[in-house]
């Protein structure tokens, strides 16, 4: 069994500090082949544990206006600070996708959101994240800046500042909530997104 060391097929290379350590007992874990198991694994060689590193879910929500507008908030932190994006954030243990999905939302914008279909669900693989975006319709609140964003705004799907929109996976997402509701505007080139996005 090798240190532990990731390549191709293995977890995104600022998660390792994380993992380094058993859970159990401690012991350095190591990366190689598991008896029983398709891929390699990190385990420990003290106690035997199988330490499986999975992606976490983000749960966003494109919120509507009733003008049929969809709100965004320009990040004011790290990642894509001075961006725009969704709200969102991640799943907590305790709360179902559309508790978190209707938390977030009142927590990043000020506004309660009523969440409905699925838009897409996308995975961000170099951040070891898979992205679920509900559209879902604004019952009530305000719009309010918080630590984590500088402005929210509503933006109309022809107004969708398309080059300052902060993630790959906000820009699918957005693409295919404008798709089916305005076939008729050009849309941004998915082949160019993702090395405009590193990947
Ligand atoms: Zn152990």
């Amino acid at each position: 069994m090798s240190e532990v060391r990731f390549g191709r097929g293995g977890i995104p290379d600022w998660l390792e500090p994380m993992v380094r350590y058993c859970s159990r007992c401690g012991g350095l874990l190591g990366f190689g082949p598991i008896e029983g198991e398709e891929r390699d694994r990190l385990s420990c060689p003290s106690c035997g544990f199988v330490s499986y590193i999975n992606p976490r879910l983000v749960v966003t929500t494109l919120p509507i206006t009733g003008r049929g507008e969809v709100m965004l908030i320009r990040r004011g932190i790290e990642p894509g600070r001075g961006r725009w994006a969704q709200p969102g954030g991640f799943l907590e243990i305790d709360e179902t996708v559309r508790e978190a999905a209707v938390r977030e939302t009142l927590e990043e914008t000020g506004l309660r959101v009523e969440p409905g279909a699925i838009v897409g669900l996308y995975s961000r693989l170099h951040a070891g994240v898979v992205v679920v975006a509900f559209e879902a319709q604004i019952v009530g609140g305000v719009p309010t800046v918080t630590r984590e964003s500088l402005e929210t705004r509503p933006f109309a799907p022809e107004a969708i500042p398309w080059p300052e929109i902060a993630f790959e996976t906000s820009l699918r997402a957005l693409r295919d909530w404008v798709a089916p509701v305005r076939p008729d505007l050009p849309l941004p080139d998915l082949a160019t997104i993702g090395r405009s996005f590193g990947g």
